[in-house]
């Protein structure tokens, strides 16, 4: 080592085994188990700071000084194993192989054998007095080396191995004679020195140093560089990869030797016993090559009792030390056990659960590290039914993957179809729109998950599926719906009304026929993990829900509340839309009064439901907020209506001219009586009053029409151009709570305000509320107990705050809108049009809709937070967008003092474990 450069070679004895940055996840893993004393073959790590020191390089030469280092370690090595490298008597064999701080696949990979040549071959022969074992290792060696380090193409191994498999006349491997394999050796070597130009290096120190040069030089190959562009692989993450050169053993040693990988527990499950397979008489390639069929681990008792025990013990061993699951490789060299290598086992979130509750249980873990152990995410598993993985199936478009979980069912392309075919005739559907609309509704209800070619996520479809637990595929734009024929083109390929589809709402794929899919476990552990999450999490967790179906359902999942009701999905009830549509086409505010009117003891009884099931949670219930226009049909649709009933009208028209032609044709009485029972089928009077109908509908749909929707005579702005709406909201949210009041039943209702902007838009909702709060007292004799609040969706309301915080008792940030706004990117279309392209060019880390943006619309969160609680210290702050349910929004949230986050009912477990995760980070 050169005095003025660091330590870069650590042997296992010394390497630090927590310093996977500088060791790689194996090398730190191989220095650990060595220094707790488990069985390790001896050897040493080349750190990582080598790998960019050599790769900085221009000439590509190893750093000064790093080889002597390597050669110290090599001589030490010698010493340990007592065997000598390049030697004819006992030849030191080593591997070597690449281990960044991330597992990595694109890196290279593994040579074994390294330090065979003609000479030391003999010594293998001696040592082992196994010519055969020892021609077969060589000629592996060969191949390996020149595929890896000397970049020979396979192919012209592959094709002299299979000239002496057939001279042999043999099919398997296993069945070649210690000649056969030393005449591959020997054609190997040929195919080496052609296709390089150059013998294959006899050398084993030249050997060692081609080798390290390969190893360094694959963290800059194209591969690996793309495999991290793709995950996001940053230099703090891994930077460089380590060299690890480890003593060869070998499980091709006999009846005594073996090899297998092994898992601490089953990953599959969860159970708590050894799991994974060997083979006897093998080396570690022949496991994972599948030549032979491994054996399951249990048999190994009868087959070797001996290492059974002891790999039962290095189970415990590993377990105790890791506190984790591990994923470990072995090796049986002659009756003794080595272990090659340990990770922290990947298991489906299942297993993680069962394994994380019954390791606490076991006094291996702690609770906390319970937690931690489980990626709130990877819940989802447990929570919708996924595609089988096994099914391997070809998608025919992809989506925004809106709404997990996985359906089949029969194509169907409007919300009446479906709920005639899904509701009534009992068919599996799918809804496939354009887009959805609230009108949509009943259509999702009958559906078993919803496609759309428009729209993001958090457009209409995709928000409405999530708070139904419903999957969902949203804007998938190279699906062309034709509703009229009844069919979706999908490039060259279509499917029409009927035709069964498969959707998989946690990708966003789409596929034709029907695929088997897994169903969800919410298993006794998962029941057991959530309420140790909710023992530590500081931050509650609501849930997003309108119908006592979907509170049911959220409560189940541990909701603490609901955090936010749209009542608009109320008012799309079919049973109550035409009175909906009674309100909107009201020319006067008496007949206005009149449709609301009726629909009061409908909306009084809706919240009632919520907040008998609820109780004693809170409920937040938000006034109307969408625009009122998309309660009417769509104008194209109506245009076409009404030009049909004209020709309808005609024809009625016709049929009465006709009539009163019959008698001067002195038609038969017959004639008459058929063209008599047309006219009466066919009232012109009817058809004239359904066109003065729709005519009054169209005209209105027109009146209503605006460019941007979304950003216009919505929320508390059209409350305050129709006070009749709020106030009847208003009064059927007090009379229902006054009612389960005087019923015993505890209710926490909160009123809450969406889109403002001012402080003056809070006092005039304010004061209607006061006034039918005071109304409904002084007949009660009791007030109702309720709160008073506002959305923060707009970036004006951050901005004032102070002013609304005085307003308001409770603030809920609906972070979809405020999104749009902070960005300008209109919610409803930036998912599939630029964005994509924003993100894959990295002008944007994330979708914005999907990823809270911390620096902006976080900002902006974060100062109303502290203006709003500078006015009013115990103001109620909450999230209600969809990022509530997103684990990084709600450490965000947690960090920035919100009291609760609100999200869809089936993510809710989702965010208990966020939260829990989030207080413990933050106690950290
Ligand atoms: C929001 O904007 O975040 C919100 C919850 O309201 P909506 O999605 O209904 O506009
Ligand atoms: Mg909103």
């Amino acid at each position: 080592m050169s005095a003025d450069s660091k330590k870069r070679v650590f042997a296992f004895e010394e390497g630090d085994g927590k310093n996977k940055h500088l060791l790689g996840g194996k090398g730190a893993n191989l220095c650990e188990m060595t220094q707790i004393g488990l069985n390790v073959p001896p050897g040493f790590v080349l750190s990582t700071e080598a790998c960019l020191e050599f790769l900085a390089s221009p000439t590509k030469e190893l750093p000064p000084g790093l080889w002597e280092e390597v050669q110290t370690q090599m001589t030490a090595l010698e010493k340990k194993t007592k065997k000598g490298f390049g030697s004819a008597e006992e030849p030191l064999l080593v591997s070597v192989r690449s281990g960044s701080a991330m597992s990595m696949p694109g890196m290279m990979d593994t040579i074994l054998n390294l330090g065979l040549n003609a000479k030391t071959l003999q010594g293998v022969i001696k040592a082992t007095g196994d010519e055969r074992f020892a021609y077969d290792a060589y000629r592996r060696f060969i191949q390996l080396f020149g595929k890896i380090a000397l970049n020979v193409d396979d192919t012209f191994f592959d094709k002299q191995f299979e000239m002496v498999k057939k001279a042999a006349g043999v099919k398997e491997d296993v069945a070649l004679s210690a000649s056969d394999l030393k005449d591959t050796a020997e054609r190997f070597l040929r195919v080496v020195q052609e296709q390089t130009g150059r013998p294959f290096p006899e050398d084993p120190y030249e050997q060692l140093l081609i080798a390290i040069k390969a190893v360094f030089g694959s963290w800059g190959g194209k591969r690996a560089v793309d495999y991290r562009r793709q995950f996001n692989i940053t230099p703090a993450m891994a930077n460089g990869t380590a060299v690890n050169i480890c003593t060869m053993v070998f499980g091709n040693r006999g009846d005594d030797s073996g090899t297998g990988v092994g898992f601490t527990r089953d990953p599959g499950t969860g159970e708590n016993l050894l799991y994974g397979e060997y083979l006897v008489n093998a080396q570690g390639e022949d496991v994972v090559a599948g030549i032979r069929t491994p054996k399951p681990l249990v048999s190994l008792k009868a087959d070797m009792p001996e290492m059974a025990k002891q790999l039962d013990a290095l189970r415990d061993r590993l377990e105790g030390h890791y506190k984790e699951v591990q994923d470990f490789e072995f090796t049986i060299e002659r009756g003794i056990l080595y272990c090659l290598q340990t990770r922290n086992g990947k298991m489906n979130a299942v297993a993680q659960v069962r394994t994380s509750v019954e390791m606490v249980k076991e006094g291996i873990i702690t609770k906390a590290q319970a937690l931690l152990r489980v990626a709130p995410d990877s819940l989802e598993q447990m929570l919708f039914p996924r595609l089988d993985p096994k099914a391997k199936a070809t998608p025919v478009a992809s989506g925004l993957p809106a709404s997990p979980g996985a359906a089949s069912g029969i194509a169907v392309f409007d919300a009446d179809r479906a709920e005639m075919l899904g509701k009534e005739q009992g068919f599996k559907v799918i809804l496939v729109r354009e887009e959805t609309k609230p009108e949509d509704i009943h259509g999702f209800f009958a559906s078993e998950g919803i496609l759309t070619s428009r729209g993001g996520k958090t457009s209409h479809a995709a928000v409405v599926a999530r708070g139904m637990g419903k999957c969902c595929v949203a804007g998938a734009e190279g699906i062309h719906v034709d509703v009229d024929k009844r069919i979706a083109i999908v490039g060259d390929t279509s499917f029409k009304e009927g035709d069964m589809i498969t959707l998989d709402g946690t990708s966003g794929k789409v596929y034709l026929g029907e695929i088997p899919t897994v169903e969800p476990e919410f298993t006794d552990e998962l029941v057991t993990l959530l309420s140790w999450a909710d023992e530590v999490a500081r931050i509650k967790v609501m849930a997003n829900s309108d119908t006592p179906v979907d509170a049911k359902r959220a409560l189940k999942y541990g909701a603490v509340g609901i955090g936010l009701a749209r009542t608009e999905r109320m008012f799309n009830d079919p049973a109550r839309l035409p009175i909906v549509i009674d309100m909107i086409v009201a020319d006067t505010k008496e007949e206005r009064q009149e449709a609301l009117d009726r629909l009061l003891p409908l909306q009084q009884q809706d919240f009632k439901s919520l907040f008998e099931v609820m109780a004693p949670y809170p409920v937040v219930i938000r006034l109307l907020d969408p625009p009122i226009h998309e309660f009417l049909p769509n104008e194209n649709t109506l245009v076409r209506e009404i030009t049909e009933l004209q020709q309808l009208a005609k024809n009625a028209h016709g049929l009465t001219a006709l009539g009163a032609a019959m008698t001067l044709m002195q038609a038969p009485d017959k004639v008459r009586a058929d063209v008599d029972g047309l006219r009466r089928q066919l009232d012109p009077m009817l058809v004239e009053s359904v066109i003065v109908k729709k005519e009054r509908m169209l005209r209105k749909v027109r009146a209503l029409f605006e460019t941007n929707p979304m950003l216009g005579h919505r929320g508390v702005r059209l409350g305050i151009s129709f006070p009749e709406i709020y106030q009847m909201q208003i009064r059927a949210i007090l009379e229902a709570a006054a009612e389960c009041q005087a019923a015993g039943v505890e209710v926490h209702p909160k009123i809450k305000v969406p889109q403002v902007c001012t402080a003056q838009e809070l006092k005039i909702v304010k004061k209607w509320v006061d006034a039918i709060h005071d109304e409904i007292k002084a007949r009660t004799g009791k007030p109702v107990k309720f709160q008073f609040g506002t959305m923060i969706e707009v970036v004006r309301a951050c901005m004032r705050a102070e002013t609304l915080a005085e307003q308001s008792e409770f603030f809920s940030f609906g972070t979809n809108d405020l999104t749009q706004a902070a960005f300008s990117f209109s919610r409803e279309d930036a998912e599939n049009k630029f964005l994509p392209l924003y993100t894959e060019s990295e002008v944007l880390q994330d979708n914005p809709f999907e990823v809270l943006d911390e620096k902006g619309v976080g900002k902006l969160m974060e100062l109303a937070v502290k203006w709003g609680r500078s006015v009013k210290p115990d103001l109620l702050v909450g999230i209600c967008g969809e990022h509530g349910g997103h684990p990084a929004a709600i450490a965000f949230c947690d960090k920035i003092g919100l009291d609760y986050v609100s999200c869809s009912g089936p993510r809710v477990p989702v965010a208990r474990l966020a939260a829990a995760h989030a207080a413990l980070h933050a106690a950290k």
